[in-house]
């Protein structure tokens, strides 16, 4: 029983073990009419009897004799449809058997999850053939003995465990059979013995995947996908693939239109991942390991002829076919993903919006997709600050829109578009017409570290303090009042006394204009993005100490120079330094600042207010 999880599976074994043996018939009649029974119709039928407390799947298959049925279930490790294989490979013929399910032999065994006994009726589908019944309770031993069974084929006969009588439901059975074995090719019918209905098919049979993708319609997909996912929406997109090499499979894959709660932090999403055929029959309901961990979000089937229906079903990944079905898929979905970026921006974006994170997590991650995935990226910057909502830029843009001798992609990491907008970092590259991409995520630390380039242009921090940009054209910056030198040393030197060894250095920005000061780090590596995430995952770290460079044209920094405000100018150094932390979204503790923002307020309105002007006390 260990080799099965969920016991619903028994029936998967026996219809896929009938389907086997219609398929094998059908084989035989193409070279052989001789058959018992030439036209019975090819179907699978199920019958409940509670009465009884048995279920009985039947079929018109290829059945056995005596000696096939010692053989094939006689012993656990026996595979008739192995041995069937090889013969046909024996006569040259393989390449027609691909439709032969099953290479060992455990899968009959499961119905003893379910059955205190069973019981197979088979006659095979030679003329004059004789019936014989099997019967086993599972343990070990087996007696055989002649049948009455005038038709060709096999009847498996379960009598329920006690704690089976679930499977006695019709709409039970149906509902297993149209998750599990939709598309046998074959019809199946539930019939109740005492209603004795007859009913339709349960199952689909046509396996819509295996259809030329031009002769399905919207609509087709769209009901398979909702079939497949539940889904109330339609979905954003989706991949038809009909492959023939380097392994042979359908798949039919769809990005949904809205991402599940749960798909971020699902990291090891079990729901994840597509349904696993393996010629027709599912071998696993999410194969997750079909995809990379960032397309966690596609839904969808696989459907491939060269993976072995063999007992290994829950460690499948192990197979190196699975290994090819990814990469081959993975390409894909992101070509997919490309072509819809370019046929449909509004529906693109919509994607980004629900998807965009894992697209990045994918760039963080995925060695072999990275170079490609640059492309699908999407970003708010400089210049879409109060646009649109849809005013998403891509690294292409960005590029198309470089300024005259500019050579590097800019970025900027912050808590937010709104405060990113207002960073003193941003100064330098207004000055001189520069956009700048905006960082907001956490998983953006990630993404970057992983990327250096996008094509030619190098991917550079905003915030970096050895940046060299183009000088600026346009008169501004430079012509404004500055402090002389010597004044300066001076302010510099008041904050190196104030600040103490909070700060790693403090000096002269030449690059500032609207700003008064901006911190910047003083090591590559540990940027204030990596800072954030660490205070988001409560880790502990040491803060790197920062350089914070200060604006002399700035007139609060000029007037620092000055003693007329000898009183609070520490408090405003000190305040200096902790509205740059703030514009970092680093600062440890913002309450902290309220005492000196309070004192600063007090001497802001007594030095506009003359003492005699104060209300009197009431
Ligand atoms: P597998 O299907 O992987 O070969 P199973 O344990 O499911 O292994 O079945 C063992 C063997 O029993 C099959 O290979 C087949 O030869 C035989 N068998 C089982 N069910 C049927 C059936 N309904 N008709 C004919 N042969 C069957
Ligand atoms: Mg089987």
């Amino acid at each position: 029983h260990s080799l099965y999880t969920d016991r619903d599976i028994f029936l998967r074994e026996a219809v896929s073990n009938a389907s086997d043996a219609l398929n094998r018939l059908q084989f035989e009649t193409l070279t052989n009419p001789d058959v018992l029974d030439p036209d019975a119709e090819l179907a699978i039928r199920i019958f409940v009897d509670s009465e009884a407390n048995q279920l009985t799947i039947t079929d018109t298959g290829i059945g056995m004799t005596r000696d096939e049925l010692i053989e094939n279930l006689g012993t656990i490790a026996h595979s008739g449809a192995k041995t069937f294989i090889e013969a046909l490979k024996a006569r040259g013929a393989a390449g027609n058997a691909t439709d032969i399910i099953g290479q060992f032999g455990v899968g009959f065994y499961a119905l003893f999850m379910v059955a205190d006994e069973v019981r197979v009726t088979t006659r095979a589908y030679q003329p004059g053939s004789e019936a014989w019944t099997w019967i086993s309770r599972g343990d070990n031993q087996y007696t055989i003995q002649p049948a009455e069974k005038t038709t060709r084929g096999t009847e498996v006969s379960l009598t329920l465990k006690e704690d089976a009588k679930e499977y006695l439901s019709v709409f039970r059975l149906e509902r297993i059979i149209q998750k599990h074995s939709n598309y046998v090719p074959f019809p199946i019918y539930v019939t109740d013995k005492v209603e004795e209905a007859e009913s339709e098919p349960v199952n689909q049979q046509v396996a819509l995947w295996r259809r030329t993708p031009r002769e399905v319609t919207d609509a087709e997909y769209d009901e398979f996908y909702k079939q497949l996912t539940f889904d109330t929406l339609p979905p954003l997109a989706r991949v038809h693939l009909n492959i023939d090499t380097p392994v042979q499979f359908y798949s039919l894959l769809f990005v949904p239109s809205r991402a599940d709660r749960g798909l971020f932090q699902m990291q090891d999403n079990a729901e994840a991942g597509p349904r696993l055929y393996a010629r027709k029959v599912l071998i696993q309901e999410h194969a997750k390991d079909l995809l990379p961990q960032w397309l966690r979000f596609v839904e969808g089937v696989v459907d491939s002829e060269d993976l072995p229906l063999n007992i290994s079903r829950e460690t499948v990944q192990a197979n190196r076919v699975m290994a090819r079905l990814r990469s081959t898929i993975s390409g894909k979905v992101i070509a997919e993903l490309d072509s819809l970026a370019e046929r449909d921006a509004a529906k693109f974006a919509t994607f980004w919006e629900q998807f965009g994170r894992l697209i990045k997590e994918g760039v963080a991650t995925d060695n072999d997709n990275r170079s490609k995935l640059l492309k699908l990226l999407r970003f708010r910057s400089s210049r879409t600050v109060g646009e649109a909502d849809d005013a998403w830029v891509s690294l292409a843009d960005y590029k198309a829109r470089m300024v005259d001798g500019q050579t590097d992609i800019y970025y900027l990491f912050g808590e937010d578009v709104k405060s990113l907008a207002r960073s003193p970092h941003l100064d330098i590259f207004r000055a001189r017409g520069i956009e700048v991409v905006f960082l907001t995520e956490p998983i953006d630390s990630f993404m970057i570290n992983a990327v250096t380039e996008f094509d030619g242009a190098s991917l550079r921090n905003g915030a970096d303090g050895d940046l060299e940009l183009p000088a600026v054209t346009e008169p501004s910056a430079e012509d404004k009042p500055t402090l002389d030198e010597a004044h300066l040393q001076d302010v510099i030197g008041r904050f190196r006394t104030v600040l103490g060894d909070k700060v790693a250095e403090v000096r002269e920005s030449k690059l500032l204009t609207d700003s008064p000061a901006r911190l910047v780090s003083a090591e590559k590596g540990f940027g204030a993005d990596m800072e954030r995430v660490y205070r988001m995952l409560d880790k502990p770290f040491d803060a790197p100490k920062r350089i914070l460079e200060i604006n002399p044209r700035h007139t609060l920094i000029r007037s620092l120079a000055s003693d007329r405000h000898a009183d609070i100018r520490d408090a405003v150094i000190g305040q200096l330094y902790d509205s740059a932390l703030l514009a970092e979204g680093i600062h440890p503790n913002p309450a902290n600042m309220i005492p000196r923002i309070q004192a600063l307020m007090e001497a802001a309105t007594r030095q506009d207010q003359p003492d005699q002007d104060v209300p009197p006390q009431a």
